[in-house]
């Protein structure tokens, strides 16, 4: 997911910033014509300013092709000089036995999941077909996939097609940022962008059982779920962690 390159920039940044270190210079590459672009304007936007205050450099609509002594080759454009590079990996699928998968190794699903030419056959997650790989992504896939399955065996529900919502909390070093966007032909519709939760738990991984399974597991380990001050409606889900989050952090909560 291209959020975490943003993320290490702008928390190295940060970082330096606290240790006093001033000779650090910082550039993020990305092939995006604007900066998490899928999350729509309002989100380029805000990272833009964030990165701007940073002083990191944003070098768009570049591709990074090789490393060699201290140079960065980009396509296009001239090369950038740099001491360190880090890579986010191109991504492969598993190219499983015995499943159809697509050019890149991809298993191709349709809206519910079934894997394209199979009966039978789910699937959910970063070895799909899916365009965006992201765990919030995955659990809806999932979700959907699930539903689909049960109703094939005959249970009183009605099957529904993935409709992707991105949800990305974007760690910045200081304040986060949620970001939540209906995704339609590839881009970000329906954006919208903030310093509050955006969804409940407001959690890295957003998903409508995952995400508060992973909150309650805290509580259960004595330690209360990730919490932040939440000033909007939330989906009803978890009075559990909103009440616990809420004591924690003096907040109102929206109902
Ligand atoms: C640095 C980074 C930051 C990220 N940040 C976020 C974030 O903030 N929010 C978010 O929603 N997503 C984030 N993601 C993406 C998220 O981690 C993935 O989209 C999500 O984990 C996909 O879930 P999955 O179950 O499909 O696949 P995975 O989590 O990859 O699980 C697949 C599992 O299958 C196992 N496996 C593989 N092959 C076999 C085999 N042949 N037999 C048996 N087991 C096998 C693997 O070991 C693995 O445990 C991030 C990813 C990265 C790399």
């Amino acid at each position: 997911m291209a959020a975490a390159a943003y993320e290490l920039a702008l928390m190295t940044a940060a970082h330096v910033a606290e240790k006093g270190v001033h000779k650090v210079r910082l550039s993020l590459v990305t092939p995006e014509s604007a900066p998490l672009e899928l999350f729509g304007p309002a989100a380029s936007e805000t990272v833009r300013e964030l990165l701007d205050e940073r002083g990191i450099e944003l070098h768009l609509a570049r591709c990074p092709s090789r490393f060699e002594d201290g140079r960065l080759a980009l396509v296009p454009g001239e090369p950038l000089s740099a001491e360190r590079v880090v890579s986010l990996p191109r991504l492969a699928g598993p190219q499983l036995a015995g499943l159809p998968s697509d050019s890149d190794g991809f298993i191709p699903v349709d809206l519910n999941g079934l894997v394209r030419g199979e009966q039978d056959v789910y699937a959910a997650g970063d070895a799909t077909n899916s365009a965006i790989k992201q765990g919030g992504i995955a659990a809806q896939q999932a979700d959907a996939a699930a539903a689909a399955i049960a109703a094939g065996a005959g249970a009183p529900v009605e099957p529904e097609p993935f409709r992707p919502v991105l949800r990305g909390l974007l760690l910045t070093g200081s304040t986060p940022r949620f970001m939540r966007t209906e995704v339609s032909g590839g881009r970000g519709e329906e954006w919208r962008v903030s310093d509050h939760a955006l969804w409940w738990p407001p959690s890295k991984i957003a998903g409508k059982r995952l995400a508060p399974y992973l909150a309650l597991r805290h509580a259960e380990l004595d330690e209360e779920p990730a919490g932040l001050p939440v000033d909007m409606e939330v989906p009803e889900a978890g009075s559990r962690q909103r009440a616990l989050s809420a004591r924690r952090t003096g907040a109102s909560v929206a109902r």
